[in-house]
């Protein structure tokens, strides 16, 4: 397993979409998945180049963090409201953010620690009861209310589509998450919707093509969770 291999084989693969697309491989964030990954693999990433990286638990993260220090987290795990002031701490980016008052305690505990915390509204389009994120009819919502939130910039929005082996089934739920943004964009041009947070090791292809902005590799560059 050599993990530096790897990285540049999903680079290559984020390069050739870029391509049959016609865009720009550096507008794609190559965000390393690290849950379950020790933090000796992680640092052989860093040592690679990479600089993004992104844990699902709080708890799991933290000494993670704490112990590799340099480098930008995300959040991509669903975030519990007694873990918010944690995650404030951790992460410069939190891309689950999936409720309201989940946006109020961020913005109050991220005000607290003087911080200003990027976030990515998790958009569950297929309406999976075992997924967070919210339904695309209830955005709209939380995109009125961001001007209240000092401390949080709304960069964009984050979809995990229903699991398929084949890529290319992800493809409708990425160009349709890609549709909503450009008419939340249009209907909220106070803010800058730029980041679109799909694609992951199987289907990264589709989701570059579709216009991704941040794809989220674990298994491609770490390999199998087990
Ligand atoms: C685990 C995970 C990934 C990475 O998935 P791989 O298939 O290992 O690339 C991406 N996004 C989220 C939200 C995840 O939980």
């Amino acid at each position: 397993m050599d993990i530096a291999q790897n990285i540049q084989r999903v680079k290559e693969r984020i390069a050739s979409a870029c391509r049959r697309a016609d865009r720009d491989p550096r507008e794609v964030l190559l965000l390393a998945v690290t849950k379950t990954v020790s933090p000796e693999r992680i640092r052989e990433a860093m040592a690679a180049g990479l600089t993004h990286f992104g844990e699902n638990y709080v708890q799991e993260a933290r000494s993670k963090i704490e112990g590799l220090g340099k480098g930008f987290w995300h959040l991509i795990g669903h975030l519990q409201r007694n873990k918010v002031k944690q995650a404030v701490r951790l992460f410069s980016m939190v891309e689950t953010l999936d409720s309201l008052e989940l946006a109020q305690e961020l913005n109050r505990q991220a005000r607290e620690q003087g911080k200003v915390l990027k976030v990515l509204i998790q958009v569950n389009e297929a309406g999976e009861a075992t997924k967070s994120g919210l339904p695309p009819e209830q955005v709209p919502l939380i995109l009125e209310n961001s001007p209240a939130w000092s401390a949080l910039t709304i960069e964009g929005v984050m979809t995990i589509p229903p699991l398929d082996p084949d890529p290319e089934r992800s493809r409708p739920w990425f160009r349709s998450l890609r549709l909503w943004r450009d008419r939340w964009q249009e209907r909220f041009p106070h803010l800058e919707l730029k980041h679109l947070s799909m694609g992951m090791s199987h289907d990264l292809e589709p989701a570059v093509e579709e216009g991704a902005t941040i794809v989220r590799v674990g298994t491609a560059i770490f390999g199998g969770r087990g």
